[in-house]
């Protein structure tokens, strides 16, 4: 592991500029982070990142969470943590920090607006939508090609729409489709889906919803909006136009973690690697959920990673309890 790079001692006192913790992103790990941290004490800064909740809070039923055996919805999810974090003292602000500087003590994150200073850092940067990279998707978004189906299925009211993918994602909001759209075709690129058994059963049985399968969309068209897409039958080579008035893709995701470029090691895939402890490879900083989880991606696994970093921000800030607070790195160097 990486240890910071000068001793605590170096630096002057500049008392509460320097937060005790700063949790980058606002998913179920870092609002499960942020509560574990709060009642520790530590005042924890959540820096929300561009959309609060991250994944979860565009999804649309949440039945996997436990203690709501009802269910509910991301958002309503996500207003929860927050608030329950916010009731022991965190506070969570709207921002995006561009810029990370792990290699000097305490850590600077640097927004549009503000630097920030944290003696200790907790990343829950998550993943972002991957990208079918096929033409008309980057110039159609918004205008028929969406990544998110409780923010957009409303516009789609009585239209034909088709999901790309075949994972539980793509099922589980093709359904939600169905409370808006005529027809709901997913598109996977296999016979073979990759989503669970109970989303597997529930899609196949909705009327509403057929497949296509062994079959890539090549390219989407648009008439000033989405107005049909070009398929390829992977086994045979068929190619066909499909009308269609909306196409959502849910084909997995990528970490969020360019931020960290250099800084903290990742694998091949870009996920930030930490140790079983969820120690990054820079001491003081952990990571928590999907960005640092190639393998589980749940909502409460996530909460969990969030909860037992924030354990392991407050024992490492204990046991240096008794050395000074970190100065200002500018005021090191000045
Ligand atoms: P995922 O499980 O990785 O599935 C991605 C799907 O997209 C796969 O079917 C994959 O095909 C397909 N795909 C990937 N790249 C593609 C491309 N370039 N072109 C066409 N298709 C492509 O991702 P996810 O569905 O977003 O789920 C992520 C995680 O969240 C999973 O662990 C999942 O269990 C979890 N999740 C759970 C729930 C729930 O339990 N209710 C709901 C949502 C998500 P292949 O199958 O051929 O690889």
């Amino acid at each position: 592991m990486d240890k910071i790079n000068k001793p605590i001692s170096d630096y002057k006192d500049v008392g509460d500029t320097v937060r005790e913790t700063i949790i980058i992103g606002s998913g179920p790990a870092g609002l499960a982070a942020a509560l574990y941290a709060a009642r520790a004490n530590l005042k924890p800064l959540v820096i929300t990142g561009n959309e609060l909740g991250g994944q979860i809070g565009t999804t649309t039923d949440v039945e996997n969470f436990p203690g709501f055996p009802e269910g509910l919805t991301g958002p309503e999810l996500v207003e929860k943590m927050q608030a329950q974090a916010e009731r022991f003292g965190a506070e969570v602000k709207i921002d995006f920090i561009q810029k990370v500087d792990v290699s000097q003590w305490p850590f600077r994150l640097t927004s549009p607006s503000d630097d920030y200073y944290a003696k200790t850092l907790i990343v829950a940067t998550g993943a972002s939508p991957r990208k079918l990279n096929v033409p008309g998707e980057v110039e159609l978004t918004g205008r028929g090609v969406s990544y998110c189906a409780t923010c957009d299925g409303f516009f789609f009211r009585d239209k034909d729409v088709v999901v790309i993918g075949g994972g539980d994602s793509a099922l589980q909001e093709a359904i939600f489709l169905t409370r808006f759209a005529r027809k709901v075709t997913v598109i996977h690129r296999r016979s073979t889906l990759r989503a669970g058994y109970t989303l597997q059963t529930r899609a196949r049985k909705n009327e509403k919803i057929d497949f296509i399968w062994d079959t890539v969309v090549t390219k989407i068209n648009s008439d000033l909006v989405v107005n049909s897409i070009e398929l390829m039958n992977v086994i045979t080579g068929e190619t066909w136009t499909r009308p269609t008035d909306g196409v959502f893709i849910f084909i997995g995701h990528l970490p969020n973690s360019s931020l960290f470029a250099g800084q903290l090691e990742r694998d091949e895939q870009g996920y930030l690697i930490v140790d079983q402890q969820l120690r990054t490879n820079m001491e003081g900083v952990w990571a928590a959920g999907e960005i640092a989880d190639p393998v589980f991606k749940q909502a409460i696994t996530s909460a969990g990673m969030g909860a037992a970093a924030a354990i392991a921000a407050e024992r490492w800030l204990a046991e240096r309890e008794d050395e000074p607070t970190p100065a200002l790195v500018e005021a090191v160097s000045a």
